[in-house]
């Protein structure tokens, strides 16, 4: 899993506004607009106070009436497109967005606020694009550019994912998503010397980061360096004691030195599921974090106590990991 850090879009109350001073502000503009009702400004800030009130309806009327007084009201689209996203017509808002990208192409929180509706769309191509045109909008940015190495990989173009990470680095050089990101595309190239020289880079910056701990095992794992990366995912667990990737790939290390005769088999670190003592085991147990059971003896611990037999405790969710 990588990190995905989220970024500000436009209307970000300052931190000492209360909700009476929105509703006073409200009040002025309410005023505004009986004196001039032709004045699409005042039906436009009325409409942004509806917003922070969480007001969606009267919001949207007001800022829908400033664009009929002024078509080319681009803030009035784009405060119509957040409403819209609140109220859940993603599509719509979308559209206003585009609007007011249309009429000030430069107007870098609508670019944001549609970077940020694809993202939440899975749209992977066109979110990549909206992030690389607000970072052409805010080339200082490191953040976006980031983003939109992100979705490029999402995307499956890692030549082009891997580009963005170095220029992110460029920006800032303690930026430590960008380098572990770097490092798992670098896994992705089988170039291990150069990953692992990331990861090490990232744990400078932060030991602590578990990302660059996964990575770091992946690649010893696929190195077929086995204690290297034993190691590697025990200290992740130590970290993090419920980091499925880690608990996982550690059984299943562990289960192949098993079967090879080369660590012998110990009590409560079962090569196979402990209910059948057949079937491989695949289900990750949430939130106890034992990984113990085969599929189908899942299904019907599910439907029957839904207890962990390790520890006895409720299943709140079964993950499925395979050895891959
Ligand atoms: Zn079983
Ligand atoms: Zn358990």
């Amino acid at each position: 899993m990588i990190s995905n850090t989220r970024l500000t879009t436009s209307l970000s109350k300052p931190s000492n506004s209360t909700q009476e001073d929105y509703e006073l502000a409200l009040k002025k503009y309410q005023e505004a607009v009986e004196l001039n009702p032709k004045n699409a400004n005042a039906h436009h800030n009325k409409g942004t106070m509806h917003l922070r009130l969480k007001q969606y309806k009267e919001a949207l009327q007001s800022f829908e009436n400033a664009i009929d007084i002024n078509h080319r009201h681009y803030n009035a689209h784009n405060n119509k497109g957040v409403t819209l996203k609140k109220m859940g017509h993603y599509e719509d808002a979308l559209l206003e967005f585009e609007k007011a990208i249309e009429i000030n192409p430069k107007l870098l929180a609508a670019v944001l606020n549609k970077a940020h509706l694809l993202e939440d769309s899975d749209k992977y191509e066109e979110a990549a694009l909206a992030f690389d045109q607000a970072s052409q909008l805010k080339p200082d940015d490191w953040n976006l550019v980031y983003k939109k190495g992100y979705y490029l990989y999402k995307r499956g173009q890692d030549e082009e994912a891997l580009i963005a990470m170095d220029k992110a680095i460029a920006m800032n050089l303690n930026y430590t998503a960008a380098h572990s990101f770097r490092a798992r595309i670098l896994q992705n190239f089988k170039k291990y010397r150069e990953a692992l020289d990331e990861c090490e880079i990232c744990l400078l910056l932060n030991p602590e980061e578990t990302e660059s701990l996964l990575i770091k095992g992946d690649i010893f794992r696929e190195m077929g360096k086995v204690q290297e990366a034993l190691k590697t995912y025990d200290s992740i667990i130590k970290l993090e004691p419920k980091n499925s990737h880690a608990v996982c790939n550690r059984h299943f290390l562990r289960r192949d030195l098993k079967k090879q005769g080369v660590i012998p088999r110990e009590e409560g670190d079962e090569p196979s599921c402990v209910v059948c003592y057949e079937e491989e085991i695949t289900q990750f147990i949430l939130p106890c974090s034992h990984f113990a059971l085969c599929e189908g003896c899942a299904k019907t611990i599910m439907k029957d106590t839904a207890k962990c037999p390790i520890c006895r405790g409720k299943i709140a969710a079964l993950q499925t990991t395979y050895c891959d």
